[in-house]
């Protein structure tokens, strides 16, 4: 007997993050918002999501879920820039994403 592969649903569940590199957290973000627009086209899960978003006076937090470690991640954005505390470092994925949240929103507040 022999098994097919292309049916495996493991690949379903590949993760979009490979490299944490800032360009895969802007796609997980288009993902994650094309779900959240009501695209259900993909069944592909996404990887990333919003958890939490908290406007402070000094800084804003953000709290991103990943779905496929199970963890949150927290990302700190100081006068504008976005650092990790998870990677500690401003060019991970999750540092991606949150730069394209902060974006999306200052744009909703425009409008
Ligand atoms: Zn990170």
């Amino acid at each position: 007997m022999s098994v097919d592969r292309q049916q495996d649903p493991i690949n379903q569940n590949k993760p979009e993050i490979r490299n944490n590199v800032l360009e895969e957290g802007v796609e997980c973000y288009s993902h994650w918002l094309s779900v959240e627009e009501g695209n259900h086209e993909t069944d592909i899960p996404v990887q990333l999501e919003l958890k939490q978003l908290e406007y402070n006076k000094d800084n804003d937090r953000l709290i991103i879920h990943d779905n496929l470690q199970n963890t949150d991640i927290e990302v700190i954005i100081s006068n504008g820039f976005p650092v990790c505390t998870l990677c500690k470092t401003d060019d991970c994925a999750h540092t991606g994403f949150a730069i394209c949240v902060i974006q999306n929103r200052h744009r909703e507040r425009q409008n």
